[in-house]
């Protein structure tokens, strides 16, 4: 007996499933060099473009002089230092929440919150679209899981019926791979009249969305009671790297006890959470940079629509182009390189079968001129893609 990796290599290539990574050879931003060739980027996560901000890396310079490199060693022992005492208080103040405890990714984050609230006996109610790290951490708990259709408060009802022990219901705030906003004011009725517990992981949210980038909670005005477990990741809009978790006194402590995933890890560096202290003031401070962007969202979905780009319901930076079966995308995805312009091309089992899709991210270091240049580069592109009834004759 040996393990036949070959075999299953070979098979993801077969089904045009085969990932590769682009080798970045230059800092992050929309001008970029991968694997030698420089390109126009739509694809980093950094949508307020703070990754390269010269007070960020002052920031993050400084913080390593005064406190070293790495973390050394797990917060409960003596990796917590006072630059992420000082971080946590202040997404405490920002999100409008007692408390909030930094985590080293959002990936760890979820796993924590999750496996920490709910176990054998309860049940965890999870959208069906859902980050993979919210999902895993359904499945690792241990509780009854289950998935409800997307965005759908009447499925989740449904499922919610059924449901024992304590119930927790988890949802993205807004969904990475669709760009949609949670529809929060309708799960969080269904959730309240059940007395089950609403955990919202706004990764993608917080920057872009709500008056002062306090993310889809700000936007709908919804307080710690409709929400009382809010995760927001910092490798995003923040330009960092990291996670929270933010919630009541209670809550925070409980994962502090509990939650293996932070207990046994090595802190982030404190010279990051520096560097995320000084992008937090920049993030609200300078809302010219969400402006901006929504700008660009605005007219980058007017002219994909002129194209008849098939878009999602997207009011985010997230801007995917659904093209449905997956060798097509990645054949757009390359006549775009050929072009000077990547765009990652999304293929199962990260979406849906069928669903496969260029996921377009905006930043506000985008200026009008790239996104002009995105649109013709799709529109040439599209015509010399063989036409879908084309591809069905032939597969
Ligand atoms: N949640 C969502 C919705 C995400 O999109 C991601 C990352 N793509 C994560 C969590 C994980 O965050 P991190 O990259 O910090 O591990």
């Amino acid at each position: 007996m040996s393990f036949d990796l070959a075999s299953r290599l070979a098979a993801r290539r077969a089904d045009n499933l085969f990932r590769q990574r682009p080798l970045l050879q230059s800092p992050q931003g929309p001008e970029v060099v991968v694997d030698g060739q420089p390109l126009l980027a739509f694809c980093s996560n950094d949508y307020l473009g703070l990754a390269n901000h010269p007070e960020v890396i002052r920031a993050l310079q400084q913080g390593a002089q005064q406190w070293g490199v790495g973390g050394g060693a797990s917060h409960l022992v003596i990796g917590h230092s006072q630059p992420h005492h000082e971080l946590e208080e202040a997404l405490a103040e920002f999100t409008g929440r007692p408390r909030a405890l930094l985590f080293s990714t959002g990936y760890m984050a979820n796993l924590a919150a999750v496996t920490a609230l709910v176990g054998q006996g309860d049940s965890v109610l999870e959208d069906r679209l859902n980050h993979a790290s919210l999902l895993d951490g359904g499945l690792l708990s241990g509780a009854r899981f289950s998935r409800y259709l997307h965005n759908d408060a009447d499925s989740l009802a449904k499922r919610l019926d059924k449901a024992e022990g304590n119930s927790l219901v988890v949802t993205d705030g807004v969904f990475s791979m669709d760009g949609d906003l949670a529809d929060l004011p309708a799960l969080c009725a269904e959730a309240k009249k059940r007395g089950a517990w609403l955990m919202v992981d706004d990764a993608h949210g917080f920057g872009p969305l709500g008056a002062s980038g306090g993310g889809i909670v700000e936007h709908f005005g919804l307080g710690i009671d409709e929400v009382p477990v809010l995760v927001g990741t910092l490798g995003k809009a923040f330009g960092t790297a990291g996670a929270f978790v933010a919630g009541s006194e209670e809550l925070i402590e409980t994962l502090i006890q509990f939650a293996r995933p932070y207990i046994y890890t090595t802190s982030q560096p404190p010279a990051v959470a520096c560097a995320t202290l000084k992008s937090l003031e920049l993030l609200r401070s300078e809302g010219w940079r969400r402006e901006h962007l929504n700008q660009l969202i605005a007219r980058f979905r007017a002219g994909a629509t002129q194209l008849g780009l098939e878009l999602m319901d997207s009011p985010t930076p997230i801007q995917p182009i659904l093209i449905g079966d997956s060798a097509r995308a990645v054949e757009f995805s390359r006549l775009l390189r050929e072009r000077g312009l990547l765009v990652g091309a999304i293929r199962p089992p990260t979406v849906p079968a069928g669903t496969a899709r260029l996921r377009v991210t905006l930043s506000a270091a985008h200026s009008f001129e790239q996104v002009e240049r995105l649109l013709a580069a799709l529109g040439e592109c599209q015509a010399l893609l063989p036409s879908e009834e084309g591809n069905q004759c032939t597969a």
